[in-house]
């Protein structure tokens, strides 16, 4: 690759504004790796691991894990040489001090590109009370927008398709309790930075992932970024 400059992305969010379905479609259409903290954890959940037990609860409640414990799982992952030519980073960080401890790790490599997707809080519970999870390979589907004689399956691999333990509407009114408390005053502490900009979420997938890669462009390109993200046809 060169000198060529890395392509660091965070895409910030609320619970249910798609970031993680765009993160993923513009992760492999960049071909960097999306580095997700909820499906790490997920993982560790589902493999019984000693993370998992820590944190399983937690996750129920849709309270967030600590800083400390978040921190250092995404410090390990951006050590690895997989994201020298750049990654795309979902639901990290989502409190003050996990930017601080971001820009920290960031301290010598290639500048952050902060882009969030904002959608309305009614939307989002629309939204989030309508997603289903593949149980076997772990695909979003909105049961909304799914042919219902097929909502049953996953497309995908046939799987099961089942909501998510914290996707009940109670679970998911506390998880935006939880991010106006505590990721809003994140996003103040980007959002006076040449490389953030917000977009309008509530808008189709379709229009959502345009838009992102011609934000993700620009800033990249203010900056004299050298690695473009590439329009897909
Ligand atoms: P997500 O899939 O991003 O909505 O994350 C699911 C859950 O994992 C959250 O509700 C939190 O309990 C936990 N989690 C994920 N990322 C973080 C983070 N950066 N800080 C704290 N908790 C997190």
């Amino acid at each position: 690759m060169g000198d060529a400059v890395a392509l660091n992305v965070v895409i910030l969010g609320p619970p249910g504004a798609g970031k993680g379905t765009q993160a993923e479609r513009f992760a492999r259409a960049q071909g960097l790796p999306k580095i997700s903290t909820g499906d790490i954890l997920r993982e560790a959940v589902q493999s019984g691991s000693e993370l998992g037990h820590a944190v399983q609860a937690i996750m129920e409640r849709g309270e967030l894990v600590s800083d400390k414990l978040i921190t250092g799982i995404v410090r390990e992952r951006l050590d690895r040489a997989d994201v020298s030519a750049g990654f795309v980073l979902d639901g990290f960080p989502r409190t003050v001090p996990q930017a601080r401890a971001l820009d920290e790790i960031m301290v010598g490599r290639d500048p952050l590109i902060v882009v969030e997707i904002r959608v309305p809080d009614e939307e989002l519970v629309r939204r989030v009370r309508a997603r289903r999870v593949c149980h076997s390979c772990g695909a979003n589907v909105s049961a909304f927008s799914a042919d219902p004689s097929r909502a049953a399956r996953c497309e995908k691999c046939g799987g099961e398709l089942v909501s998510r333990a914290d996707d009940s509407e109670a679970v998911v009114r506390e998880r935006l309790r939880v991010y106006w408390r505590d990721t809003r005053p994140m996003i103040d502490y980007y959002s006076g930075r040449t490389m953030f900009q917000a977009i309008d979420g509530a808008q189709s997938p379709e229009q959502v992932r345009h838009m992102l890669l011609t934000t993700i462009a620009e800033l990249a390109a203010g900056t004299g970024t050298a690695t473009q993200p590439e329009a897909q046809p």
